[in-house]
C-alpha cells in the first residue's frame, strides 16, 4: 500500500503514545516519539498541519490538545482520499472566502483549510509535494488549468481549459463541483430556490412555480413599483414570501456611482479591474461572441428604484434558465407544444409531438462532464425519448459527440444532445410526421 512515511510516522506514534498517556503529547514530545531532533520542530508542526482536520485535530493556542480524529484502533485511518472531494472542499472554500467581506479575508474558511490540507496530502501520497501550501499560492494555482494537478488524471472528461477561478471570480467548473458536493458541511446550492420547490410540490402550485421561474430568468432586474405589482398578482401572490427573499434592493447589494448591466442576462455586473464584467462567464464569452454591448448604465439615484435577484438565484436560477427558455422558445417556433419545468419540475422540457410521442428534456449547463450525476437522471419509460442536452457553448469542453459513444450505454436509455441537435432532430421528426 502507498502510504507516506511521515504521516503514517506521526500517526503511529501517536496512536501509541495514547495508549499510555491519556494527555496528549506536547510537540516537543512528540518529536522525541518520532526520534526528531528539537530543531524540527517546525517541521513537525508543518506535517501536521497537513493532515489537520482529515487524520488530527487541536485547538489553537491551547497546550496538549492533539487529537486523533479517526480513533479506529485496528486498521489505517482513511487512506484513500478521493481527489474529486477534495476540488469540492476546494471550490466551496473558494466560494466561501469568496463572501467574506474585505476585512475578514485573512481568516481561511473551513472548507478551504480541509481542501489544500487534503490536497497537500494527496500529493504526498503521490509522492510529488508541488502543490500550494499558502494562500498566495493557492490562488495562483486557481487560475491554472486543473488537469496540471497530476492527482486529477483519475477524473474522466476533465477539459485541459478548466480552472477554479476565472477573471478572478469562481469560474463555472468550481460552481459546478460546488454544486455537486452534497458531503461538504456548508451546502451551498440556493436554498430558496429548493424551499420554491418543495413548497410548490406539497402545495401543486404548478402555474405559481412556473411563473416565478420564467421572472427570475427574463427579469433578474425589476423596478420597484413592477416588483410590487407582480407580488400582489393572482398568480404569483401564493409565493409572495419567497420573492421577498429572492428580490432585493439593488444598492443593498452592490454599492457603486454607477451600475452596469450585462447584455444578455440583464443582471447587474460586478467591477472588475478598471471594467465591469458579468457574474456569468458563459454571459461574458457570448456578449463578446456576439458583439453584444451593455445595457444603459444606471445612476445611483435610479438604482435605488430597482429591485435585483440575489447572487445565488442569479448563478443558480438566471443564467442555467436561459438554456432553458431559449430551447423552449426555438422548438415551440418549430410549431412544437413545448412545456417548462412539468409536473413542477420532474425535469426541464415536455415536447409534444402527439399525444404519444414526448421526450423528456433536461438541460445541463455544465462545464464538466459528471458521469455519477448523468447517471442519477431517471430514463422517462412514459415519453418516447428522454434526453440530456447541452449548450453549443460548452462543448469545447464537455466534447459531447466524442464521449457519446462511450457513456450513453451507461445511462440506461438516456441519450446525451447538443442543443444544436436536438433542434435538428426535432425538426426531423416533424418532417417525417407530416410526410406519414
Ligand atoms: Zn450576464
Amino acid at each position: 500500500m502507498k502510504v507516506t512515511k511521515h504521516r503514517d510516522k506521526i500517526l503511529e506514534a501517536l496512536r501509541e503514545w495514547f495508549r499510555i498517556h491519556k494527555q496528549a503529547p506536547t510537540l516537543e514530545e512528540l518529536c522525541v516519539e518520532l526520534e526528531m531532533k528539537p530543531q524540527q520542530k517546525a517541521t513537525l508542526q508543518r506535517r501536521l498541519q497537513t493532515i489537520r482536520g482529515i487524520d488530527v485535530d487541536w485547538d489553537d493556542n491551547v497546550a496538549r490538545s492533539l487529537r486523533l480524529l479517526n480513533l479506529d484502533p485496528e486498521g489505517e485511518p482513511g487512506l484513500n482520499i478521493p481527489v474529486t472531494e477534495t476540488l469540492r472542499y476546494l471550490a466551496t472554500g473558494l466560494s466561501d472566502w469568496g463572501t467574506l467581506e474585505p476585512k475578514k479575508r485573512s481568516q481561511i474558511p473551513q472548507s478551504l483549510r480541509l481542501g489544500m490540507s487534503r490536497m497537500y496530502l494527496t500529493s504526498l501520497l503521490q509522492g510529488n509535494e508541488q502543490v500550494p501550501s499558502n494562500i498566495p499560492e493557492f490562488f495562483d494555482w486557481s487560475k491554472k488549468p486543473v488537469v496540471e494537478w497530476e492527482a486529477t488524471t483519475e477524473i474522466p472528461h476533465l477539459s485541459p481549459e478548466v480552472t477554479l477561478i476565472e477573471d478572478g471570480l469562481l469560474s463555472d467548473f468550481a460552481l459546478q463541483w460546488q454544486v455537486t458536493g452534497s458531503d461538504v458541511e456548508n451546502q451551498v446550492q440556493e436554498k430558496v430556490l429548493q424551499d420554491v420547490l418543495e413548497h410548490c410540490r406539497a402545495n401543486q402550485l404548478e402555474e405559481a412555480y412556473r411563473a416565478l421561474r420564467k421572472l427570475i430568468i427574463e427579469s433578474p432586474v425589476l423596478p420597484y413599483t413592477e416588483f410590487r405589482r407582480i407580488i400582489s398578482s393572482t398568480q404569483l401572490r401564493p409565493l409572495r414570501d419567497f420573492l421577498l427573499k429572492i428580490y432585493v434592493d439593488l444598492v443593498d447589494l452592490v454599492e457603486d456611482k454607477t451600475y452596469h448591466f450585462c447584455p444578455r442576462c440583464k443582471y447587474v455586473m460586478h467591477k472588475y479591474k478598471n471594467t465591469y464584467i458579468c457574474r456569468s462567464h458563459t454571459c461574458e464569452k457570448i456578449s463578446a461572441k456576439q458583439g453584444l454591448s451593455c445595457l444603459p448604465t444606471i445612476s445611483k439615484e435610479d438604482a435605488e428604484e430597482l429591485k435585483v435577484v440575489t447572487p445565488g438565484v442569479h448563478r443558480y436560477g438566471t443564467i442555467p434558465g436561459i438554456w432553458e427558455l431559449d430551447l423552449a422558445q426555438k422548438l415551440t417556433k418549430l410549431g412544437l407544444r413545448v412545456t417548462l419545468w412539468p409536473e413542477i419540475d420532474e425535469f426541464d422540457l415536455l415536447v409534444e409531438f402527439s399525444k404519444k410521442i414526448r421526450w423528456a428534456i433536461d438541460v445541463k449547463d455544465w462545464s464538466y462532464l459528471d458521469e455519477e450525476r448523468l447517471k442519477k437522471v431517471d430514463y422517462r419509460h412514459d415519453m418516447a425519448e428522454t434526453f440530456v442536452v447541452f449548450p453549443h457553448e460548452r462543448d469545447d469542453l464537455l466534447r459531447i459527440k466524442v464521449r457519446r459513444p462511450q457513456l450513453e450505454p451507461e445511462l440506461g436509455g438516456v441519450r446525451l444532445m447538443l442543443i444544436s441537435e436536438i433542434i435538428n432532430l426535432a425538426e426531423q421528426n416533424l418532417r417525417k410526421k407530416n410526410h406519414a
